[in-house]
């Protein structure tokens, strides 16, 4: 059986999750649009962090033949220097591919090119397996390196390939890891073929692996790995083999948010401090503001002052309440061409917002750090765009601080835990409905891979979504109300 890089990283994070990977493929699920995504925005990445290293051959092998890569990869590395997409493979069945081998004296540098803005811990496991595989296929390895973004390019009319991208040598770390590379791919090779699936518990970290689905499938749906911190979850789910809240001793409740939100989901009873709501709502100050942004976030920076995933607000909506509960005025701005849309949507914003009245957003830092960015990039509406900041009301407040709680929250204070817990409203059945799709779907409008009636129909989506956003903090507010004189 073969053992590839991605195999690897899985054995080394959980043997059940490579057993299963070889042994049950049937059920690992389908790539999602959000990892489909980070898969194109890897690929944009790529092509461009090639032009660091000029005169590179690429290795033109179709990624599961590594048989004829190996080969083809011999072969070129005797006459050229840089050689893209590499093949190594060993005879107990690892291979693997190098974004980059470039010759370095008698030996070779390993280049691995990432489209993060800086080195992760993981990397190093990577180019660890790599370079085991590479020196054992005949390649000896001088250098590794990690090419990724740059976080402090900004760019300035042309891209900036040499500016835009930064080196880091992480030889000497990876060679700390080489002496475990060989145990663990014996390891791994031996448990990958056993007939059994080995028994591994479930952990905090599962519910980011591809077989959760499969592994948690008896994980009640609000479980201690909701309600408590990892490592507690962890132990107690180590010590009873149970993940149920009814079995939760009161003791492992360590925190005042901890034991309401025990208690509501045991008595399944509705939490509410009414003083502090109250008190919340008389901080508000009439004419209300709803307002919420819609960003996008382009891995290779599209336009003049952004840098590698600079947040880029393109859409903003703007629900405007005048009385408590009272009648309703909706104002919302799109930019709808393939350009930097900040000028146009702060403009639009500053027109927007009048003086007076609380600008209502949820989770205020995202919203107030949008408009800190506008304003230094536009000296002439700064002054503007700082008074918005000053009006901010941050709806989270009295829902992160347990003034009112739900048990259908599940100890969540994000929007779409609160709202469906207390109205009808629900994000259910909407083709955008959450900020990752609306992001990676303009993206590709501004990438130009959208018909002309794909992008219609997305224009609308994205209104409708945003626009329920705002009217979402609007039915929370008439929620608090409720509940405050209740
Ligand atoms: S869900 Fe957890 S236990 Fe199951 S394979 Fe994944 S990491 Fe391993």
């Amino acid at each position: 059986m073969y053992l590839s890089k991605s195999d690897y990283l899985m054995g080394l994070n959980c043997v059940k999750a490579l057993w299963l990977k070889k042994n049950r493929k049937e059920i690992m699920p389908e790539y999602d649009e959000a990892t489909l995504a980070s898969f194109n925005i890897g690929n944009q990445v790529q092509d461009l962090a090639r032009g660091f290293y000029k005169d590179g051959i690429m290795v033109e092998a179709e990624s599961w033949d590594v048989e004829n890569g190996s080969l083809l990869t011999k072969e070129l590395s005797l006459k050229h220097n840089v050689l893209f997409e590499a093949f190594a493979k060993l005879s107990n069945g690892c291979f693997c591919r190098i974004d980059i081998l470039a010759k370095n004296s008698n030996a070779w540098d390993m280049i691995e090119i990432k489209s993060s803005t800086g080195v992760k811990d993981y990397y190093l496991d990577d180019l660890a397996f790599q370079k085991y595989v590479f020196e054992n296929a005949g390649y000896p390895i001088k250098r590794c390196k990690v090419l990724h973004l740059n976080s402090n390019y900004v760019r300035h009319g042309k891209l900036d390939i040499k500016k835009l991208f930064a080196e880091d040598d992480v030889t000497e770390a990876v060679i700390q890891r080489q002496s475990e590379v060989e145990m663990y791919v014996k390891g791994m090779l031996s448990y990958q073929s056993m007939p059994d699936e080995p028994e591994v518990k479930l952990h905090c970290g599962c519910s980011d692996c591809p077989f959760y689905g499969y592994c948690g499938k008896d994980v009640p749906e609000y479980s201690i790995f909701n309600l408590l911190h990892a490592a507690k979850a962890d132990e107690f789910y180590n010590t009873t083999n149970s993940c149920d809240i009814h079995d939760l001793p009161l003791a492992y409740c360590t925190t005042d948010k901890q034991l309401i939100d025990r208690d509501c989901f045991l008595n399944n009873k509705i939490h509410v401090e009414k003083e502090n709501i109250k008190e919340w709502l008389r901080g508000l100050k009439y004419p209300l503001y709803y307002l919420d942004y819609e960003t996008v976030m382009p891995a290779i920076p599209m336009f003049d002052n952004t840098s590698p995933y600079s947040q880029v607000p393109f859409q903003f909506s703007l629900h405007i309440q005048k009385t408590p509960q009272g009648e309703l005025e909706h104002i919302e701005f799109l930019h709808q061409e393939r350009s930097d849309p900040r000028r146009f949507l702060a403009e639009a914003l500053v027109k927007s917002c009048g003086k007076k009245g609380s600008v209502v957003v949820y989770n205020q830092q995202f919203e107030k750090t949008r408009n800190k960015e506008l304003a230094d990039l536009f000296p002439d509406l700064k002054a503007d765009i700082l008074a918005i900041n000053e009006r901010v009301v941050d709806q989270l407040v009295p829902f992160r601080n347990r003034y009112l709680y739900s048990p259908k929250q599940k100890s969540s204070a994000s929007i779409k835990y609160v709202l469906p817990a207390f109205s009808d409203l629900s994000y259910k059945g909407m083709d955008i409905a959450n900020g990752g799709d609306a992001m990676s779907k303009y993206l590709a409008f501004l990438e130009g891979f959208q018909t002309a009636d794909e992008s219609k129909k997305m224009f609308d989506d994205l209104l409708k979504y945003c626009g329920q956003d705002t009217f979402a903090m609007v039915v929370l507010m008439d929620v608090l109300y409720k509940w405050a004189e209740k």
